[in-house]
């Protein structure tokens, strides 16, 4: 019971497709990722059906405190003008903060500029920086290889510390970049070869053995991914890597105290 019922520290799925394939069928749902850490609610990445994962779950967009975007690929940013619109009370309850890349604001913004003045800022990720939001820190560690500007995360809440790696290209600064007891890792394509700007299963399964973490989480799956069944290549990973290693599902929600203490 100890600490469970004051500040339970969440990550919600509220979908798991990644890539166009996936998305544009919706076989699998996506959506992002809805925290509650230590009381501060986040939304990471809200691709298209957001605002229909998150209502239908019951999650309340005006308790947000921010929205995170890794990049302005549309599976990752579709909804988010919704959903500043919500976080706000359709505007009339100004508040929350808006993080993304530099290239998701400028030449051609993913957020319309008169949703902005509804929010109490917008502040721009940069490689190696770290933020604070509500009781919460998140740290920027390092540059994606990715066609558009994109960082990853790693947050640290009052008990625990976690890692999202968001798409990329692998590159060997993904395995010293996010150590945490927890690691969330978008995992587009079954095979590795050829290299493309996504991980695979053999990408993760090496970055998965250089980082330890006590869970890794595999999620935005693509359609060879959905069809080698995400939950066997999961089963396997966890033999071969003798970490802990879950397929995440569609509305899935992952307690941090199932990490044990720090
Ligand atoms: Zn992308």
């Amino acid at each position: 019971m100890r600490g469970k019922s004051l500040s339970p520290d969440t990550i919600t799925f509220l979908g798991t497709a990644g890539a166009r394939f996936m998305v544009i069928s919706q076989i699998l749902a996506s959506g992002g990722l809805w925290l509650n850490l230590s009381g501060t609610e986040i939304l990471v990445d809200p691709g298209p059906g957001c605002i229909v994962q998150s209502t239908k779950r019951k999650l309340k967009a005006d308790k947000l405190s921010a929205i995170i975007l890794s990049h302005r690929h549309l599976d990752h940013s579709a909804d988010v003008n919704i959903m500043v619109e919500a976080m706000t009370q359709g505007g009339f309850k100004r508040h929350g903060w808006l993080f993304a890349p530099a290239d998701a604001l400028e030449t051609e913004p993913v957020i319309f500029s008169y949703l902005k003045t509804y929010l109490d800022g917008v502040e721009v990720l940069q490689e190696g920086k770290s933020y604070s939001v509500g009781n919460i820190s998140f740290a920027t560690p390092i540059r994606h290889i990715h066609p558009v500007e994109t960082y990853g995360m790693i947050f640290k809440t009052t008990n625990h510390t976690f890692s999202y790696i968001s798409d990329s290209r692998y590159f060997d600064g993904l395995c010293t970049s996010y150590r945490g007891e927890l690691l969330i890792i978008n995992v587009v394509r079954h095979e590795g070869d050829p290299p493309f700007d996504h991980l695979s299963v053999p990408d993760a399964e090496h970055i998965i053995t250089e980082l330890k973490p006590k869970v890794a989480i595999l999620t935005h799956f693509g359609m060879t991914m959905w069809r080698a069944k995400p939950w066997e290549v999961a089963q396997r990973l966890s033999q071969e890597t003798g970490v802990r290693v879950l397929a995440a599902r569609d509305g899935m929600s992952f307690d941090l105290s199932d990490l044990g203490d720090t």
